[in-house]
């Protein structure tokens, strides 16, 4: 391998990273990840870390799944790729789809379209949720409604329900016929309440007053996160998903679960929804589907939604839509394997009892430590939002936050940061020691 500064020159000169600045990369260089086991990730310089951040949400079983590498190197010798567009399909991806649908059929989904990722699975999400109203009879629904501070992706549809700025702004203008509620975040409400029931019937009235105000028949869908990932962990309250799912339901509106993070375990639950026990008309996932070895999405579809397109006559019941690499065959395989040693594993009752203990070191830091304003979480997703001052709740200076970000990175324990939150989304096998890591290294990075 190369020395380090010619990887460091190089980084900066040559390559452009997801969500950065491309100028900040000789000051601020990221770190060279260059290995990984268990639930530690190694750098360059040999220093091995937690990995708090589980890949990106995605890395659910740890860097050591050898049954998912097994996976991919068989599947490499056998069928390195084929294309699913018809005519042609493959064997792991016709047994993925079976197990999918045994794994979602309590939810009433069972079937599935394959995407290379997240944002994939939203756009496919959007752009069938419209085909299914034109294939109803109702061409004319073709808005979308989204709440602010979710996270959706950056295609042209998934930016365009983005409710952040930073996601938006540069790339406007995004597709018309996108409105936005206010998002259940109950530390920064525009309502000024407390009560995260109360702000959840808040939000639930500013629905039925978009629709009233639009009318209804104009649209095509909500898209929601169960719970809000890179907005900053936004829990809502547990009435809220059913509130939106009872709305959809009397307007006719279809309901997509935007489960591209909480799907597989992390929020301690099977799928977010499930959380809720609500069932959506769409499911997006990817990420964790296939422990992150391998670029791989699946959307599934509600039963009666798929019954609608096969039963169409008309000449709108054809899918004109689709990607070369949906259902991959080597992605396939790997999710085979992820989805096994995922129930094997238990992993969303280890999510659910490790978050317990997660919280509890939260909630311990911010009675020790000022500048933690607010403590969020659900299973293994969590964050800390960083404050100036707890009165006013103005956000921490940058530069702290990225200290605080250092400090705990060598103690021992690589987080993330998004504006002013800590976000921690480990692994889901991590121990209750992994839990005590990641607290004392927080409680010295802050
Ligand atoms: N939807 C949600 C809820 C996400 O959290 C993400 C990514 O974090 C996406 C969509 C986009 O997924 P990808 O980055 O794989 O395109």
């Amino acid at each position: 391998m190369r020395e380090t500064n010619f990887l460091v020159e190089n980084n900066a000169r040559h390559l452009w990273h997801p969500m950065a600045h491309p100028a900040e990369m000789r000051a601020n260089p990221p770190k060279i990840v260059n290995a990984a086991a268990g639930v530690e990730i190694t750098d360059l310089q040999g220093k091995t870390v937690l990995d708090a951040v589980g890949g990106l949400w995605n890395v659910n079983l740890g860097y050591s799944c050898e049954p998912v590498k097994a996976a991919i190197r068989d599947q490499l010798d056998q069928l390195p790729y084929y294309s699913t567009f018809r005519g042609t399909t493959n064997s792991p991806l016709i047994e993925l789809s079976y197990e999918l649908a045994e794994w979602f059929r309590e939810d009433g989904l069972t079937r599935a379209f394959f995407t290379s990722g997240g944002s994939d699975s939203v756009e496919t999400c959007l752009r069938l949720a419209r085909q299914y109203h034109k294939i109803n009879g109702q061409p004319e629904r073709t808005k979308f409604i989204a709440l602010k501070k979710g996270y959706h992706g950056t295609h042209f549809g998934g930016a365009s329900v983005n409710g952040n700025a930073n996601f938006r702004r540069n790339y406007e203008p995004l597709l018309p016929g996108v409105t936005h509620l206010a998002s259940p975040y109950l530390y920064r409400n525009p309502f000024g309440t407390e009560d995260p029931a109360v702000l959840a019937s808040l939000i639930a009235r500013q629905f039925e007053d978009e629709i009233a105000f639009q009318g209804a028949d104009t649209i095509a869908a909500l898209i929601m996160e169960p719970v809000l990932g890179a907005g900053g962990v936004i829990v809502p309250h547990e009435t809220f998903m059913p509130l939106m799912r009872d709305i959809c339901d009397r307007h006719g509106i279809l309901l997509i679960a935007d489960e591209v993070i909480t799907a597989f375990g992390r929020t301690g639950a099977w799928t977010g929804s499930r959380l809720w026990g609500v069932k959506p008309d769409f499911m997006s996932t990817a990420k964790a589907i296939t422990n992150g070895y391998f670029p791989f999405g699946a959307v599934m579809i509600a039963d009666r939604i798929a019954e609608a397109f096969e039963a169409n006559k008309n000449s709108y019941g054809a899918i004109g839509h689709g990607y070369t690499y949906s259902g991959h065959p080597v992605g396939a395989a790997a999710a085979l394997a992820t989805l096994k040693e995922t129930r094997r594993a238990d992993v969303a009752t280890n999510a659910a009892a490790r978050g317990a203990e997660l919280m509890a070191g939260l909630e311990g830091l911010k009675a020790k430590h000022e500048i933690i304003g607010d403590v969020r979480g659900k299973g293994l997703m969590c964050a800390l939002e960083l404050v100036a001052d707890r009165k006013t709740k103005a956000s921490a200076a940058k530069d702290v936050v990225a200290t605080i970000y250092e400090g705990t990175y060598e103690a021992g324990v690589m987080v993330r940061t998004s504006g002013a939150n800590i976000i921690l989304s480990p692994p889901l096998v991590i121990t209750t020691k992994d839990v005590e890591r990641i607290v004392a290294a927080l409680d010295a990075g802050l």
